[in-house]
């Protein structure tokens, strides 16, 4: 077996069941300390032994890549496979199945782990036909958000991309500042193939000033998406966090008006927004769009958890803008 998409394949795994990071590091770490080296080199390396003095190279990852070199499926690699055998979650397969991509993901150049090339492969490997890349936007310092400059240094290197049949499409997930403006220049956020808009910060607000913020980004005419609406985190390593308070009805009714679709966000520590908020969302008559925010490839597999939360509170398909032809995607997102 080719020992850097070994490698590579553990770190999937590993992401798709929320490993710490260091750990997914190290194996993706070994992928780029070998993938220079042809075959005949790391076979020789491997034989003897300077691979294991290689900077970048641990105990486990040269076990690997020695297995690897000898033809076999690396121990650590099967038993991974064996683990995740079964779908994250089979609620929502008649839904999944019908999910062409994906409208929120994160890279290296905010706070994601891998390059966007890697990302892209992962979603390619996963089936899907189109996944857009939405690093943040500036004032989010804590996860590098980028300035002006770097996205559109961003938007230069995926246009530079070849992806093969899967199409990457440009974005940003930008803050809804307090004052409810976009925290990117219109200008640019109009170049972008899609805007999800996410409050990050003072979360804690009463409800009319956070409904008026909320209001405010969606209102603004560049808005695609609402992100992850109610902020709320239900289990995982940064603990739990109560929804924020905001008038759900005026919310949702201002996301049916102004055509922009509300995320079903399939983190497991999200899982936002809530069930009755699904519903709610749904009688008001507004679009979804399921979502995995993933931060790492093996995230992106996250979908079947959106999926069967969708499913579950009802949502049909046709309400879901990521079950679309790209075509028609292209349109509402355009909101021509
Ligand atoms: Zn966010
Ligand atoms: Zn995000």
């Amino acid at each position: 077996m080719d020992a850097v998409d070994a490698l590579n394949e553990i770190a999937f795994w590993l992401e798709r069941e929320l490993a710490p990071s260091f750990k997914v590091q190290a194996f993706r770490r070994a992928a780029a300390t070998i993938a220079p080296l042809d075959a005949a080199e790391l076979a020789t390396r491997v034989a003897d032994g300077r691979l294991k003095r290689t900077k970048g190279i641990g105990d486990r990852t040269f076990q690997v890549i020695a297995q690897a070199v000898d033809g076999e499926v690396p121990g650590y690699l099967a038993d991974l496979r064996e683990r995740n055998a079964a779908p994250l979650d089979t609620g929502g397969a008649e839904l999944l199945a019908q999910l062409k991509g994906d409208l929120h993901s994160h890279t290296e150049w905010s706070d994601g782990t891998t390059p966007i090339e890697v990302m892209a492969a992962a979603a390619a490997t996963l089936g899907r036909e189109y996944q857009a890349v939405t690093d943040h936007s500036p004032t989010l310092t804590v996860a590098s958000g980028l300035s002006a400059e770097r996205l559109e240094e961003q938007l230069e290197t995926i246009a530079a991309l070849d992806t093969g049949p899967l199409t990457l499409l440009t974005g940003i997930e930008v803050d809804i500042l307090e004052d409810g403006t976009l925290d990117q220049t219109p200008g640019l956020l109009g170049r972008l193939d899609v805007v999800v808009g996410s409050v990050h910060s003072k979360l804690r607000a009463d409800s009319r000033t956070m409904t008026e913020r909320m209001l405010g980004g969606i209102r603004d005419p560049q808005t695609n998406i609402l992100g992850h609406c109610t902020g709320r985190l239900v289990q995982g390593s940064r603990g739990t966090r109560p929804p924020s308070e905001f008038d759900a009805e005026a919310v949702f009714a201002a996301c049916a008006e102004n055509q922009v679709a509300v995320e079903i966000n399939s983190r497991p520590e999200r899982q936002d927004p809530p069930d009755e908020l699904i519903r709610l969302a749904l009688d008001a008559g507004c679009f979804f769009s399921i979502d995995t925010d993933a931060h790492a490839p093996g995230q992106l597999d996250f979908l079947a958890y959106g999926a069967a939360r969708a499913a579950a509170n009802g949502v049909p398909a046709d309400r879901i803008i990521t079950t679309w032809p790209l075509p028609r995607l292209r349109t509402f997102l355009a909101k021509s």
